[in-house]
């Protein structure tokens, strides 16, 4: 090269791989990225706080990797995680792949070794076809090998993780493209803004008028609200359809909130029964997967006693498990507008016989709970805690309830009423474990609201160290751990009378709140229900990083919490049981 050739070449502004991807995402107003550093993605994030972004590192990739999937469903924009090769890769791999069974979109971006040497199995430094192995875990997965194509790759993970029904990307960039340089004017021409991400996608009319037909002609109607419904953000349109019908609904988990759960229709305290006696179940972003017995069995009634309206995103969603005689496919916002829209004014509201019978037994239900809720025991039972809880719930509304666990998970959803929509994030359509650290650092940092992590002590055990985390970005975070010394229990014994403990025992009285002491947070060790409501208001008061013991009776739990028959026993030990 010529000397005024290398002038000219060093005054020409130049930009590399790591600045095209930060520029790429910030162009579609992606602000946050949930990680952990390392190689080749350390100065990935460096370089991102430098430009502005929020980088949020955890202590394991699995946590970023939900934490980035629940800001997706928060946000309805995919939430970011960024890992390293290989080991990080596959960490974060099982929160993509829960956030696209969960249908919340995020993007996973790991970097990689080098193809050249990893297709010919030469043994790189973290060597993995990371590629083919997310493929089958997520909705899409891509790879970029130049600079010049960043652009064009962000822009596909994004439109693949919104539009339809929304889910996990894989996005891999090897570490060489990072260094590649090119041209900064070219590079950003060559960035592309993805213009309306997440399309809507508008009803037949037929259907819709199938749909209503079908509603019409219904004695014992019953609507259903999914966490589709609730991450359509059509809350106005819901509540409007919801109120103008009459219709008793059941907000399914992860919906709670949508409508409050003391609305007068709220059928919460009388599912079995809605169930069972329904004859048309209008599901809204709600799937008839296990969580619904699957559309049939007991749960439902008389076989073919029920008609199905389903309205979904996904056209192959219909029929998946029982025949839908009125499938409605589109974006919820655009369907439900539809359906309010060809209802004429005089539409009839629910027939009352079947309302009132639904409100006599909320009410007899309601009235049964209550007294449990009340009690003030020591030790506690998970009933007389989560009577605490609902009422600092009550009266914090607009915190956001994170919780998992099994009877700490199954309880709770039915005792804590929710009065917002998406404040409850939970353990979805997979029922993992440990989804709750990740989620309540998102939770905060996404919505600036006080969180509320409601934890088995098994559960937190999958996430724990992100008390850390939570602590370093001081984040308004109130864990509660329901530690009754074991899963499900923790009066288990070692069947062989050996020394081990039982497999599902812990360590007896331990002191979770001394965890979040060690990293300066606030610790509590409470044994009743009122040290526990006394505890959490200071907590939330503060608004600091806070763990509290909450001491449960050992032997209150029961196995697997409500799913037990999905937990495989031994006929034998049934039938000595029963002996
Ligand atoms: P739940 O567990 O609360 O019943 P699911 O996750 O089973 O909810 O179901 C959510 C459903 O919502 C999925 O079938 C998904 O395709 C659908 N969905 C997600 N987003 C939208 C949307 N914007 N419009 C319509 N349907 C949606
Ligand atoms: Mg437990």
């Amino acid at each position: 090269m010529s000397t005024t050739a290398q002038n000219m070449e060093t005054e020409r502004e130049l930009t590399d791989g790591f600045h095209l991807v930060i520029d790429a995402l910030k162009l579609n107003g992606i602000e946050t990225v949930y990680g952990v550093p390392g190689i080749p993605v350390t100065d990935l994030g460096r370089k991102a706080q430098a430009a502005g972004m929020r980088v949020i590192s955890f202590r394991h990739e699995q946590n970023a990797g939900n934490a980035a999937a629940i800001a997706g469903f928060l946000n309805r924009r995919p939430g970011i995680c960024l890992t390293v090769s290989a080991p990080g890769f596959l960490n974060g791999l099982t929160a993509l792949a829960n956030a696209t069974t969960n249908c919340f979109p995020m993007i996973l971006i790991s970097g990689s070794s080098e193809r050249e040497v990893v297709d010919l199995q030469q043994g790189d430094y973290e060597e993995m076809d990371q590629l083919a192995i997310a493929k089958p875990l997520c909705k899409a997965a891509f790879r970029v090998l130049h600079a010049q194509d960043i652009g064009i790759g962000v822009a596909r993970a994004i439109r693949a993780a919104v539009s339809g029904r929304p889910g996990g990307v894989y996005l891999d960039l090897p570490a060489k493209l990072f260094s590649q340089v090119m041209d900064a004017e070219a590079g950003a021409k060559s960035l592309v803004k993805v213009i309306d991400p997440a399309p809507a996608q508008i009803p037949a009319p037929a259907a819709v008028k199938r749909a209503l037909a079908v509603l019409k002609g219904a004695k014992r109607p019953l609507i259903i609200l999914g966490k589709g419904a609730a991450y359509a953000q059509a809350d106005d349109q819901i509540r409007a359809f919801v109120e103008k019908t009459g219709i008793p609904f059941l907000q399914m988990s992860m919906a709670k909130g949508l409508l409050p759960d003391t609305h007068p229709q709220s059928a919460g305290a009388a599912r079995s029964t809605v169930l069972k006696d329904s004859d048309v179940v209008m599901l809204i972003g709600a799937r008839l997967n296990w969580l619904l017995s699957h559309g049939k069995g007991k749960t439902w009634g008389e076989p073919g006693s029920k008609k199905f309206i389903q309205v979904d995103i996904e056209p192959r969603e219909m029929d998946s498990n029982v025949g839908i005689v009125a499938p409605v496919v589109g974006d919820i916002g655009s369907c439900v507008s539809a359906l309010l829209d060809n209802m004429d004014a005089g539409w009839p509201t629910a027939p009352s016989e079947w309302v009132n019978a639904v409100n006599a037994k909320r009410e007899e239900n309601v009235a049964k709970m209550a007294s449990r809720l009340m009690k003030n025991s020591s030790p506690m039972d998970f009933h007389s805690a989560l009577g605490a809880l609902r009422t600092i719930i009550k009266e914090r509304p607009d915190a956001i309830l994170v919780n998992e666990g099994a009877n700490t998970l199954d309880l709770a959803r039915g005792v804590i009423d929710m009065y917002q929509p998406r404040k409850r994030l939970d353990v979805g359509t997979w029922g993992v474990m440990g989804v709750g650290m990740g989620f309540a650092v998102a939770a905060a940092v996404e919505t600036g609201k006080p969180v509320l992590a409601v934890e088995g002590d098994s559960a937190f055990g999958f996430c724990g160290m992100e008390v850390e985390t939570i602590c370093r970005y001081n984040l308004p975070v109130c864990i509660v751990v329901f530690n009754n010394n074991g899963i499900y229990r923790g009066t288990d014994v070692n069947p062989s009378g050996g020394s081990d403990p039982a497999t599902t025992a812990f360590v007896r009285d331990a002191r979770y709140d001394k965890l979040v002491e060690a990293f300066g947070g606030a610790g509590f060790h409470v044994t009743t229900p009122d040290e526990l409501s006394r505890a959490v208001n200071k907590a939330m008061d503060s608004g600091r990083p806070a763990l509290i013991n909450a001491v449960i009776d050992p032997a209150a739990g029961s196995e697997s919490g409500n799913i037990s028959k999905l937990n495989p026993q031994s006929a034998l030990k049934k039938k000595q049981e029963r002996n």
